[in-house]
């Protein structure tokens, strides 16, 4: 009888939090205590929360947060002079700013503004090079995360064909050099791809970072097929039709409770990792 695996994010955002419990004794020990700083610019009810989530998540594991909430019409310069007093507080460890901002912020220049060694979510452009030349230390969470469940679950990459659908800068285009550097063949669509469905029934690992509701049918799907649906829209809904998917697949990540802890337990991790290195631990 076919059986799907399902890949249980809670459990592994788990196991990595359980991992982080000891690195951060040992810092407490010298009176080091791992802070994320995250920035949310107007008041997205949905970025809300994702902040208030990390603040929380945080919070749980004996780790600092500060939540620096700016008003919707904040100009470019002032958001970039608060990233820069972040870069030059030592107590802060980590520096997140929540996306999207406001369309009349140069998102791209207060990415950029975030110093290298604090941009645990990887959103600089040097931070994205040194994913894609697989010397990262800190590449995107949510692309971290997809890697760390196909590693807890054993499911080899080599030699496999990753189908993405997405290239943003924060998850498709990382994703897939970080499936390439560990010997994916890597096909990365988007939305001016042509025969979609055609290109994603060759995958044997697919990747949906697409941000639309259950965009990715069953019939698109190879028999025994990964499906990591990274997607994560209103209602708790992925990017993968995921019961005509689960048919289909060898093993599937679920929304919610698939890749979205996975990204938070990622970016504690990254925290508590610029924590080490900025103490020269
Ligand atoms: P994004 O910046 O909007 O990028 C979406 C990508 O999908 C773009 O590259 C776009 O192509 C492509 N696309 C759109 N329509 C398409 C179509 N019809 N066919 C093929 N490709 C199409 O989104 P994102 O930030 O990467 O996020 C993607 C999803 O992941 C969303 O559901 C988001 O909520 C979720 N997400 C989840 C987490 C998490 O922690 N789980 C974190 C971040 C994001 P073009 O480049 O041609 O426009």
């Amino acid at each position: 009888m076919h059986k799907t695996l399902i890949l249980d994010g809670n459990q592994v955002s788990r196991t990595i939090k359980e991992q982080l419990k000891g690195r951060i004794e040992y810092l407490a020990a010298k009176s080091i205590v791992p802070c994320l700083a995250t920035i949310l610019v107007g008041s997205d009810p949905a970025s809300e929360t994702y902040v208030r989530m990390k603040g929380n998540a945080c919070k749980r594991l004996g780790m600092d947060s500060r939540r620096i909430y700016l008003d919707e019409s904040i100009t470019t310069e002032s958001l970039i002079e608060t990233i820069i007093s972040l870069n030059n507080d030592p107590d802060v460890h980590g520096i997140l700013l929540q996306h999207p901002v406001p369309s009349h912020i140069d998102e791209r220049a207060a990415f950029e503004a975030i110093s290298i060694d604090k941009d645990v979510d990887g959103v600089t452009a040097i931070g994205f090079a040194q994913t894609a030349f697989d010397y990262g230390r800190f590449p995107s969470c949510t692309p971290a995360a997809i890697l760390a469940i196909l590693d807890e679950y054993d499911l080899s990459i080599e030699g496999k064909h990753a189908v993405v659908i997405g290239r943003s800068p924060i998850l498709g285009k990382p994703v897939s050099q970080m499936l390439l550097n560990r010997n994916a063949t890597v096909t990365i669509c988007h939305s001016k791809t042509r025969d979609l469905a055609q290109i994603v029934r060759l995958a044997d690992i697919v990747v949906a970072a697409v941000g639309k509701p259950k965009f990715v049918q069953g019939d698109w799907i190879k028999p025994g097929a990964v499906i990591m649906d990274a997607g994560y829209n209103p209602g708790n809904i992925g990017d993968v039709d995921y019961d005509a998917c689960f048919l289909q697949a060898s093993a599937i990540t679920p929304v919610p409770a698939g890749v979205g802890p996975v990204t938070i337990a990622m970016l504690l991790k990254h925290t508590v990792d610029a924590a080490f290195y900025s103490n020269q631990l």
